[in-house]
């Protein structure tokens, strides 16, 4: 077992969360797969400080280190909702982390500290139909006018957008300036303009709301404006990098829950007057497992140890995250074929992991965008 990371000094940090996971979020699981969770989770969560561990103390937060968001995650994820993990996440280390870094001290204020808080919620609005792995494709144009910006365009599988108080958006400011022509938007979701479609199906992470968002000529005042006017782009490129971080987080936690379920299920499944667990393929099925979740977490903790020193590496974290999320998806699956026809059906978790599981290897940038990048890195 790996003792000598910093993650393993948040033992505290650790039960007050697996305390509230067990009380809050457990016993729920699978009504909120039906029903979607109750934004009232964000509350709570919120005054238990759970936003901000990572976050300085002036807005909220409890100044810890980068381990001890991770750890926060970790302990969400164990909980087997991956799709309240996934919207846990995008609030409070994808969309509100860019507020902390670009933010002026109104938006601070106004959007991180509320967040922060459980007060507000936070959506990422980057995808579009017809730009997803090509984001520089998106089509959402923002015009300059008096006091402000007129907004028009749509985005599409945004997790949170059904109850999101605010969606941090990309746009484009200016199309002859190339890369340099993207701005990056806060939008409350109650302005005029601003609509929100229905709740897609997906194939897991049901317990979310994911779904298109349209803008029509929907003003914002300058204000409005993240960071400087045409550095959208730049700006975006490093919020991916923490955004695939935490995603390889969610990945590992997953892939251990996975392995534990199959375990456990090993042990006490008996076919041939023995546990299946006796049975040396299945043994050596979990031996693999084993092994490539430890590789995995070794390959996370070195990039979070790097990331936590301010370190932010592009090829490493995509190692990271292309490595971790096929791993999950992995040990879901190898984890579903050691429960046999059980595995398959509703009642047992492994069965909502292996649906929530398969989303990771195209959420946060495919696999193959993941090998783009670590190629560019290498190159070749
Ligand atoms: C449940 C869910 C939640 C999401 N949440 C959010 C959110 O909150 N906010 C948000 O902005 N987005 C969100 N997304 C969008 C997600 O990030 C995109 O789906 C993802 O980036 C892939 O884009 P795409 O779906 O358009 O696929 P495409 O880009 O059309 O890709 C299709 C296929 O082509 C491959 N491909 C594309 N380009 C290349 C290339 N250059 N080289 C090799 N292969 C390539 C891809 O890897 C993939 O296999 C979410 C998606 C889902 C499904």
């Amino acid at each position: 077992m790996i003792t000598d990371y910093e993650v393993d000094r948040h033992t505290e940090l650790r039960k007050t969360v697996r305390k509230f996971v067990q009380n809050e979020i457990v016993p729920y699981v699978e009504e909120w797969e039906e029903t979607g969770f109750p934004s009232e989770i964000f509350r709570k969560m919120g005054e238990l400080g759970l936003f901000g561990v990572f976050y300085p103390e002036e807005y909220g937060g409890s100044d810890m280190d980068y381990f001890a968001a991770m750890a926060v995650t970790e302990e969400i994820v164990a909980a087997g909702s991956g799709g309240l993990a996934m919207a846990f996440n995008v609030h409070a280390l994808m969309a509100t982390n860019p507020i902390l870094k670009y933010g002026t001290d109104e938006q601070l204020k106004n959007y991180l500290v509320p967040a922060i808080a459980g007060e507000k919620i936070a959506a990422l609005g980057i995808t579009e139909p017809s730009a997803g792995s090509d984001v520089a494709g998106l089509k959402t144009i923002a015009e300059k006018v008096d006091g402000g910006w007129i907004l028009n365009g749509s985005k599409v599988f945004i997790t949170n957008g059904q109850r999101a108080d605010f969606l941090i958006l990309i746009a484009r400011t200016n199309i002859e300036a190339g890369i340099n022509g993207y701005s990056i938007f806060l939008v409350d979701s109650d302005n005029e303009g601003y609509s929100v479609g229905k709740k897609l199906h997906k194939v897991g992470m049901r317990s979310s709301d994911t779904t298109e968002i349209f803008l029509e000529n929907v003003f914002v005042p300058s204000t409005a404006l993240l960071g400087k006017e045409g550095e959208g782009f730049k700006q975006l490129m490093w919020q991916l990098n923490g955004e695939r971080l935490i995603q390889a987080t969610a990945c590992v936690a997953g892939a251990q829950r996975c392995l534990d379920l199959a375990v456990q299920y090993a042990k006490e499944r008996q076919q041939f007057n023995k546990p299946i667990s006796k049975k040396q393929v299945l043994r050596h099925y979990l031996a693999d497992m084993q092994t490539e979740v430890g590789a995995a977490r070794a390959l996370l903790y070195q990039t979070a140890a790097a990331y936590n020193k301010g370190e932010i590496l592009p090829k490493e974290i995509s190692m990271t995250k292309l490595f971790a999320s096929q791993v999950y998806f992995r040990t879901a699956d190898q984890s579903m074929q050691i429960h046999g026809g059980y595995g398959y059906m509703d009642e047992y978790p492994i069965s909502r992991e292996w649906r929530d599981a398969r989303l990771m290897r195209i959420g946060g940038g495919t696999d193959e965008i993941q090998k783009e990048i670590i190629a560019k890195y290498m190159e070749i």
